[in-house]
């Protein structure tokens, strides 16, 4: 299985963007392929003079066609190979994450990590694997293999929307070990919160905010109202009561996402009866609660992906500024926002203006206390740019 099976030649110019180390090969780059790879075969990658490149996963069904798993010459694509990127990912987590504090992190970020595709979660004992391109797919057993170590069970999530871009099935299921329970428990700097590995949405959990829920938590002062909006299993809405919120309302289209969100409440021992949870539609509540005249002292919009695709910013742009700007006008004066975006296709710079375009919508001064991003168990490459997806903006509405 280590061997090359075929050689993509590239169109003249096209590999520059390779000799910068971005690890993606588009179908249009391709002049001519020799060989017959099969899906996720390891392939050769040469520039129009026939100069050796890169060595890459290929992908026959997505416009990415091929993904860089080595740029150095004669490095075979082989377990050897995943055995020492995971090692090198796991090490830098080790560096940024203390275990008793955190016991749920992103092991392996995909290209960013050096294994194009390929997710690890890691939630307590188990291990979550997600193969997000044929190449990570090709390697999958290899890497089950190396995922028991130091793990009392792995459980595939191979059930992302684009897998069918790279002509897969989603696939979901225990590969190796014990089984998680329907919750596993996870440790978030002393907040507790119970994951569904086999149906929650990603992995299970949102571990991307875990470092911006604990600027929540201190942030929220006692007694405050609080307007948790795109709840989840009330991640931010945990953190708030921790912090003695006075009130904190939640609004979240999943009826299951919420079932477990006042689990999670309860669970860590808060308030029940400080938490308000609303099953609806956050551009239709939001609406209903300006128009009710409600004010918070401090809101979090945390949204699912507007923009899947750059081809989707400029809807998207509209949905974040529609709720941009409600959220701004429930702000009582002097209170303060935590607004995110987790469109990849979406810039920071975009995502500035847009919060800008709704406050001056809104009639509102608002002030940016701090930029937010991915936590460093979400690294992304400078030459992937791509890998940065999570913007967030710390807003105070001027007095
Ligand atoms: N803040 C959460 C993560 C939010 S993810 C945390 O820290 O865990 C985005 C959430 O928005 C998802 O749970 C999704 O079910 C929900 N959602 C998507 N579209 C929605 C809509 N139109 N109205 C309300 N909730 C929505």
């Amino acid at each position: 299985m280590a061997e090359v099976e075929g050689r993509l030649y590239l169109k003249p110019g096209r590999e520059r963007s390779l000799l910068r180390r971005h690890p993606w090969i588009f179908a249009g780059a391709i002049e001519r392929l020799e060989g017959e790879p099969g899906l996720g075969a390891t392939v050769d990658v040469l520039d129009a003079q026939g100069r050796w490149l890169a060595r890459a996963g290929y992908s026959p069904h997505s416009r990415i066609r091929a993904r860089v798993w080595t740029w150095q010459a004669g490095e075979a694509v082989d377990q050897k190979l995943l055995h020492r990127r995971l090692q090198a990912a796991l090490a830098l987590r080790r560096r940024f994450i203390g275990p008793q504090q955190v016991s749920a992190y992103r092991e392996v970020n995909a290209e960013s990590d050096g294994l194009p595709g390929v997710i690890v979660d890691r939630y307590g004992p188990y291990r979550v694997l997600q193969c997000l391109a044929a190449g990570a797919e090709r390697w999958r057993q290899a890497l089950v293999e190396l995922l028991q170590e130091g793990a009392e069970g792995v459980y595939e999530r191979s059930d992302a929307e684009v897998r069918s871009l790279e002509g897969l099935e989603p696939r979901r299921g225990p590969l190796w070990g014990a089984e998680p329970p329907a919750h596993v428990e996870i440790r978030e700097y002393g907040l507790r919160f119970l994951v569904d590995l086999r149906q929650g949405h990603k992995t299970g959990f949102y571990l991307d905010q875990r470092e911006n829920r604990r600027l929540f938590r201190q942030l929220v002062g006692p007694g405050q109202r609080v307007l948790n909006v795109f709840a989840y299993t009330g991640g931010f809405a945990v953190a708030a009561l921790a912090a003695g919120a006075e009130q904190v309302l939640s609004i979240e289209s999943s009826e299951a996402a919420l079932e477990l969100a006042r689990r999670n409440v309860a669970l860590n021992g808060l308030p029940a009866e400080r938490a308000q949870w609303l099953a609806d539609n956050a551009f239709v509540a939001l609406r209903r609660l300006r128009d009710g005249g409600r004010s918070f002292d401090a809101i979090v919009l945390d949204p699912p992906k507007f923009a899947p695709t750059p081809g989707h910013v400029p809807k998207a742009a509209r949905g974040y500024k529609d709720i941009n700007l409600l959220a701004l006008k429930l702000l009582r004066p002097g209170g303060w926002l935590m607004t995110f975006s987790c469109s990849g296709g979406l810039s920071a710079e975009l995502f500035q203006k847009i919060v800008a375009d709704a406050a001056a919508d809104a009639g509102v001064r608002a002030l940016v206390l701090r930029t937010m991003g991915q936590p460093p168990d979400h690294p992304f490459d400078l030459a992937f740019p791509e890998g940065r997806y999570l913007k967030g903006l710390l807003v105070a509405r001027a007095p």
